[in-house]
């Protein structure tokens, strides 16, 4: 398989040409600006201690502060870091952000780790991270194999090695913390409500209603969870869901609110009745209105592209549609709501989270709400009128949306010295 940053470059550099952009600028937003890389050693349980290698790349910090996820996943390496980084740039100038794009991670399952190993794990990687992240320098999150617990973690970790001062601002060294440590109200379900506002402007650029949708996720973690929790509220029919133990599928719908239940209690969704299981290859081929990736990179591949049948593709995670597969998409006249745009949601509530820490207030949910639908909502309004202009795609639109921004920037900036 090719290198999943040569296959994010090409995404960015098809936009860059659609729009004549500065090669200047191109020469610069095709490497990432650093590529930390720790190796770190950890006690285990048992006495013995291992060594673990992290990463943290830094893709760009014009609009402001680098910012992106922590992922613990066995496949985590340089390349795909790199990628996912290079993303978060995209995403963060489309939706107006005051920040660039970094990503992170540790190559583990974090499933095979006590509760006590990962909490030194984590303490141990913020620390060798050392002045590579802070409030105003790199904010972390949570993202694949990571979650609330581990933000706080990284902020205690952080706060107790700084020094004194400042103790509420350092808290937004990472976001995606739980509530009571000062995360934000609505952060943990807002990936997946960011996708739902994207398949409901998309249901309205193509004249039909939400209601009545029939839907296919692939993945059933914070992002693909939450999004069937809300998405079934608004009358869409979820038929088949898959996760990387089992893929589900009941034609009437399934009872979403029972699954989101059995998958927090088990950890899983295979054994859920109220459901069949069928193969991992049928998720693809269901006929159905929405198919939802909400797992990993490089799962709708040119042969399951082929099989697909549905009428738009919402990408919940982050590269999950092959440069190739996307062709045959595009052939077939499926629409692609891209992943930059369509995952935008998790990262605009950890802004809010962040200016919740700055000003040591907090804001009510329905603040938070209206905030994240109006940022989510403008810049897809942002992207349907670039396509309408450029008569392109809904990526290459989103990609020029923000590739201006950049632009707009460095043209004032400049590029230093
Ligand atoms: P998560 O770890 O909470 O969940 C991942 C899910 O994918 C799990 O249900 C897992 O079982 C499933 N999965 C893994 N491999 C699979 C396979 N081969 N087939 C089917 N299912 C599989 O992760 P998440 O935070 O929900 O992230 C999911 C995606 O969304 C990632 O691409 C991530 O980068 C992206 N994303 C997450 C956020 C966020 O706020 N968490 C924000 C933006 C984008």
């Amino acid at each position: 398989m090719s290198s999943l940053h040569e296959a994010a470059n090409r995404q960015f550099q098809r936009a860059a040409d659609l729009i004549d952009l500065n090669p200047e600028y191109r020469k610069i937003l095709s490497e990432p600006e650093n590529e930390v890389i720790v190796n770190f050693p950890v006690r285990m349980d048992s006495g013995d201690l291992r060594l673990f290698r992290g990463y943290r790349i830094q893709h760009n910090n014009v609009l402001g502060p680098y910012k992106g996820g922590l992922r613990f996943h066995p496949d985590v390496d340089l390349d795909e870091v790199k990628a996912l980084a290079a993303w978060m740039t995209f995403k963060c100038s489309l939706v107006g952000l005051p920040y660039g794009g970094a990503k992170g991670g540790v190559t583990i399952n974090p499933m095979d780790f006590s509760e006590r190993e990962l909490e030194r794990l984590v303490r141990r990687f913020t620390h060798q991270l050392g002045d590579t992240i802070g409030p105003e320098i790199d904010i972390p999150a949570p993202d694949v194999g990571t979650n609330a617990q581990m933000m706080d973690w990284i902020m205690d970790t952080y706060a107790n090695v700084s020094g004194p001062g400042g103790r509420q601002q350092l808290r937004g060294v990472v976001t995606g913390k739980s509530v009571e440590v000062g995360g934000s109200l609505g952060r943990e379900a807002a990936t997946g409500q960011g996708v739902l506002y994207a398949l409901r402007h998309w249901c309205g650029e193509t004249g039909q209603r939400l209601s009545g949708l029939q839907v296919s996720i692939q993945g059933f973690g914070n992002v693909g969870s939450h999004f069937a929790r809300l998405a079934d509220r608004e009358g869409c029919v979820i038929v088949a869901v898959a996760d990387h133990t089992a893929t589900l599928h009941n034609p009437d719908g399934m009872d979403i609110p029972k699954l989101f239940d059995y998958a927090r209690e088990e950890r899983m969704i295979k054994g859920f009745p109220g459901a069949i299981e069928v193969n991992t290859e049928d998720l693809f081929a269901f006929p159905v209105d929405a198919f939802i990736p909400a797992a990993l990179e490089n799962q709708i591949t040119a042969e399951r592209a082929e099989t697909m049948s549905c009428r738009v593709i919402v990408e919940a995670a982050n590269g999950p549609t092959t440069f190739d597969a996307e062709e045959i998409l595009n052939a077939k006249g499926v629409d692609i709501i891209p992943d930059v745009l369509a995952n935008a949601g998790g990262v605009v509530v950890s802004y809010f989270e962040w200016l919740q820490n700055q000003s040591g207030r907090a804001w009510r949910i329905d603040d938070v709400d209206t905030r994240l639908r109006e940022i989510i909502w403008d810049a897809n309004d942002k992207v349907v009128n670039m396509k309408a202009e450029l008569n392109c795609t809904h990526r290459d639109a989103a990609y020029a949306v923000s590739l201006h921004r950049l632009a707009d920037v460095y043209d004032r900036r400049g590029i230093f010295p």
